[in-house]
């Protein structure tokens, strides 16, 4: 087995590598170190939870090690399709730069420009952006890109799904054509195959297994999930999420809930904060610094549940998260591997539970179709008061402005009634309790709020 000694990296690399606590190279580090030390281009296939991070920026400081920057000319840049995958990559490296004196800057939105400027003014080694943002920074005369050295593209696939395509190849065209490029994509859409063979130079392609085959530690189930009653149908998807929390007991220290639409992101932090649950939501509406916040203190153990959309948690480093839970199946079923990736990372179990609502059985059959198996389905552990029909004359407004309780105390102990398998479809019992009815304001999206 290649262990990090081997991999003729700067002696003070080492020393950081091993106070991370990393003992051997991941595949891909394995893989591509060498080959990018050797000044070759480097395609990495691989996904997040695969160590590729450290496999393009620990390279890269061994080869910056030596000289130095100049005013406004970074010596290399890398490319992440978002702040927090940009920021995540900045923390790789100052821990891997610790015994080393190299400088970085992060043109990222959200940050002002003033500071950002003046780090570029000075120089810097390393230049970790967003496309647009970069784009916006080189427009405004403010950077020179004839000085990148090294260029990484992380998470290509993303980019893609982004729009940011052109932007990329624009900043490619911004490079001098005897860069190195170090490009890195979770799969190889046929524009990304393009993009690589037109930038990349007869590249060192180094493929690690899919996530999804490869997370057998991930322990998968999906909850089949039907409402009692169809108006009712999303506050009893909230508490099927709650329940799924509950049945884990302490095993779950700390989670990730996905939603697939920003609302639901809001809506569903919202609820569980209401039910005692400390969660806070991360998408891409909220300001930086309270995602970074919310971020950093999830990664702290301050926060126990962060409650995203697929953009804002791409890539998001958190080693240890116990579960995942989809709160909706997602409709591109790679982003259920991306999603789950998020649990049982470096060798550790994690647990994956999804809610499949009759609506989403189409997106549940494509995923099991990539991932070549079946979820296991589980027991809805939520149980539903069974009702009658919801009157004709009943609208959510005036359901808004019923008295309501926000105490969780009380509501928990709300008695449920006896149930059998046939609940779902008995119309006859009473109706009991509010259910965890959210007020109207709650579900609209934040533009919508401040509109309003
Ligand atoms: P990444 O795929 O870059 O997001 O990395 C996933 C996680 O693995 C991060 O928490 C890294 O700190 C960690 N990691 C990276 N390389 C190693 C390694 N060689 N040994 C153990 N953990 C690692």
């Amino acid at each position: 087995m290649t262990k990090f000694t081997d991999l003729n990296l700067n002696p003070k690399i080492l020393k950081a590598i091993e106070e991370a606590g990393y003992e051997t190279p991941t595949p891909i580090q394995a893989g591509a170190i060498p080959a990018a030390i050797e000044g070759k281009d480097v395609l990495g296939i691989a996904q997040t939870g695969t160590g590729k991070t450290a496999s393009f920026t620990l390279p890269m400081i061994h080869m910056l090690a030596r000289g130095r920057a100049r005013a406004r000319m970074p010596r290399s840049l890398v490319l992440c399709p978002t702040r927090e995958l940009a920021a995540q990559v900045a923390e790789n490296f100052d821990t891997y730069t610790k015994h080393l004196k190299l400088t970085k800057a992060l043109l990222i939105g959200g940050v002002s420009f003033k500071e950002q400027d003046a780090l570029i003014d000075k120089g810097v080694d390393v230049l970790i952006a967003t496309p647009g943002r970069l784009l916006d920074h080189f427009e405004r005369g403010k950077l020179l890109l004839t000085g990148v050295q090294i260029m990484v593209v992380d998470e290509a696939d993303r980019m893609l799904d982004m729009g940011f395509i052109p932007d990329i190849e624009r900043i490619f065209g911004l490079t001098p054509f005897t860069r190195q490029t170090l490009f890195f994509s979770a799969t190889m859409a046929p524009e990304i195959e393009r993009i690589t063979n037109t930038f990349l130079s007869a590249p060192t392609r180094i493929e690690v297994a899919r996530q999804a085959t490869a997370s057998e530690n991930i322990a998968q189930g999906v909850v089949m999930f039907q409402a009692s009653r169809k108006d009712r149908e999303a506050s009893e998807k909230r508490k099927t999420l709650r329940a799924l929390i509950d049945a884990e007991g302490d095993a779950c220290t700390n989670a990730i809930i996905f939603c697939n639409r920003k609302t639901d992101v809001d809506i569903c932090a919202k609820s569980l904060n209401k039910y005692g649950y400390q969660a806070a939501p991360i998408h891409g509406d909220l300001d930086q610094s309270q995602r970074m916040k919310t971020l950093e203190d999830f990664r702290q153990g301050n926060l126990r549940f962060l409650v995203a959309s697929d953009v804002a948690a791409r890539g998001l480093d958190v080693p240890s998260v116990s579960h995942v839970f989809n709160f909706d199946v997602p409709g591109h079923a790679e982003d259920y591997v991306h999603r789950i990736g998020r649990t049982g990372r470096a060798g550790r179990s994690g647990k994956a539970f999804m809610i499949c609502s009759k609506r989403d059985e189409k997106s549940l059959a494509a995923v099991e179709e990539l991932i070549n198996k079946e979820i296991p389905r589980v027991e809805n552990p939520a149980k539903f008061d069974a009702a009658p029909a919801k009157p004709a004359a009943r609208t959510p407004k005036s359901e808004a402005a019923k008295p309501k309780s926000g105490d969780r105390a009380t509501r928990s102990k709300a008695p449920s009634q006896p149930r059998d398998k046939k609940q779902h479809n008995d119309n006859t019992s009473k109706v009991v309790g509010m259910g965890d009815h959210l007020p109207s304001f709650i579900a609209l999206s934040f533009e919508e709020r401040r509109a309003g």
